[in-house]
């Protein structure tokens, strides 16, 4: 915007400003004056704030605007309201559960690990501590818990980690087979599982379905450094686990016997969403059993400022053409992520360097939602997306987002220059991502970016340089964008510890044992033997894929 206070310029009233802003000025077509919805000001730091629909050439002309009046144009076109969901959930009447548990535990202890599933698409674990039972995790189908509930008739409580489908899926049935069970999550945790598991709500006016009602009544709500003491020597605490918005550890002290169960975690601290390396201290170590995901136990990926810098070149080259580009990304965390830190870069671009052309950004309505509940759930949250968030200008406001509600949108998206569609899922295994794909990829100045676990043969094809895909209507599809995944294939928003920061959370944690899950077993075994040599560690574990309720002894 070049700085008015540097060139001097006088400070018009605000009513004059606005006279000449809305009525006398001619270069600001009629059509974006009349889609503002709002204007705020603050006189002191000169900066009038215009909430409207449409704001692009407003956009383009906010020095020649700022110059004319003296103030500072921000613009944005998503106020933010609360998360619907969120606010539903608060006004129901919960139970005051506390956590008031009072287990009869003797001298004598023994303590299993039983695995109900690890699998890369369900995880779930059993805790028992002498005859008490606590289930981590509710990656889980409906016919086991019917087993389930036949092999162990009673659990103590249930944790759940984050709700990332692998570990929640089966929560619903879990609570109808388990109804007088607590279940212990974060509020970010539960509100988006209610958000994933029920499209419905619009259209019932936000009201929660008698089974949903029961689900939120059995959920005592934890968060970061929350201690209970379940009797006198059994004590748990939870910890921020990165990875995405509302993921917890969980670390459970027996008589002096130490377990950390990490759910899935990130570790750099310099990441949007804040991951292990910081609070790890705060683990009471040395670690008894690390029940720990392995996802990335072999492999390495750049620190993560660079991850981002390959994306953010490649953005900044696509925008200064006006060329397009689409990147497939997990709702939930990755496409979060990757939405921030492009609108916090082309916005820099924009305040230090004037840069003119930055794109507008097309993100899933349901993106949206997440981020209301974000908003929401502050709490839950660790690292500079929050830190952004609570200053004075939200940074999920911005006047070049727009929604995708339909296909509508997306042929709107596709129709102009210089846009950046965030879609998923990561893989482009959807219709949808896969229309997008056909307009995008057929021009060979346009970008495409997938950013996560890459499942479909589209995605797995095109990120190993395969530019030839069979889309799912049968169709062949010859790709001619820029893949960025096939020229630098370090440039992963990596939402997993990868070999490197996983050894860095081992020394912290310094386990006596360890047992990975989250693993394809052939890597597991080959990462077993390197960490091995590594570590004087007792015993490495790694769970295979089993349904059959397998245990470890732990003490
Ligand atoms: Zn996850
Ligand atoms: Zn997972």
């Amino acid at each position: 915007m070049g700085g008015i206070l540097e060139k001097k310029i006088n400070q018009h009233p605000i009513e004059q400003a606005l006279d000449w802003f809305l009525f006398k000025d001619r270069k600001i077509p009629l059509f974006e004056k009349n889609s503002i919805k709002k204007i705020e000001y603050c006189p002191k730091s000169r900066i009038i704030a215009v909430f409207a629909a449409e704001t692009q050439i407003m956009f383009r002309n906010l020095t020649y605007i700022s110059e004319n009046v003296g103030w500072y144009f921000y613009l944005t076109g998503v106020p933010l309201s609360p998360s619907k969901i969120s606010r539903a959930v608060d006004t129901l009447k919960k139970n005051s559960r506390t956590l008031e548990v009072s287990w009869n535990i003797s001298d004598y202890y023994k303590v299993d690990l039983i695995v109900i599933n690890s699998k890369m698409n369900q995880n779930s674990f059993l805790l028992r501590i002498n005859e008490h039972f606590i289930l981590l995790d509710a990656g889980i189908a409906p016919d086991q818990i019917v087993s389930l509930k036949r092999e162990y008739p009673e659990l103590d409580l249930i944790f759940i980690s984050h709700a990332h489908y692998d570990h929640i899926s089966g929560l619903l049935e879990l609570n109808g087979a388990y109804p007088n069970t607590p279940i212990l999550c974060s509020k970010t945790t539960l509100d988006f599982y209610i958000l994933n598991s029920n499209r419905d709500f619009y259209k019932e006016n936000w009201q929660l379905p008698e089974n949903f009602l029961k689900l939120v009544n059995s959920v005592i709500y934890v968060k970061n450094q929350d201690k209970f003491a379940l009797s006198g020597n059994v004590t748990m605490e939870f910890f921020f686990a990165g990875h995405m918005p509302g993921a917890l550890m969980l670390f459970i002290e027996i008589n002096g016997f130490k377990f950390l169960y990490t759910g899935d975690f990130t570790y750099p601290d310099n990441f949007p969403i804040a991951g292990v390396k910081g609070i790890v201290d705060q683990i009471d170590s040395p670690v008894d059993f690390l029940l720990v995901e392995g996802t990335f136990i072999s492999e390495s990926f750049s620190a993560p400022k660079f991850q981002f810098d390959f994306l953010k070149n490649a953005l900044y080259n696509r925008a200064l053409n006006e060329n397009r580009v689409l990147i497939g990304a997990d709702p939930a965390s990755s496409a979060i992520i990757l939405y921030l830190t492009i609108f916090s870069f082309f916005r820099s671009l924009q305040l230090n360097e004037g840069f003119q052309n930055r794109p507008v950004i097309w993100l899933r309505s349901r993106i949206l939602e997440y981020i209301q509940i974000i908003n929401h759930r502050l709490e839950d949250l660790h690292g500079y997306i929050r830190m952004k968030i609570e200053k004075d200008l939200n940074p999920f406001q911005s006047s070049l987002i727009r929604w995708i509600r339909g296909w509508k949108d997306i042929d709107h998206a596709l129709a102009e220059p210089n846009t950046i569609i965030i879609y998923d899922p990561p893989d482009l295994g959807t219709d949808a991502s896969q229309y997008i794909l056909k307009v995008i990829g057929n021009f060979k100045h346009n970008l495409i970016y997938l950013s996560g676990a890459l499942r479909s043969s589209v995605g797995i094809e095109l990120a190993s340089g395969g530019n030839n895909v069979v889309l799912n209507d049968g169709s062949e599809f010859n790709n001619k964008a820029l893949v960025l995944n096939q020229k630098n294939p370090q440039a992963i928003v990596n939402m997993h510890a990868d070999k490197f920061q996983l050894g860095k959370f081992l020394e912290q944690i310094n386990p006596r044992r360890i047992c990975f899950f989250h693993q394809h077993p052939g890597k597991l075994i080959t990462s077993r033997n390197e960490i091995k040599d590594k570590f004087k560690t007792d015993e490495i574990l790694a769970l295979y894929p089993s349904n059959d309720f397998q245990k470890i002894i732990l003490i």
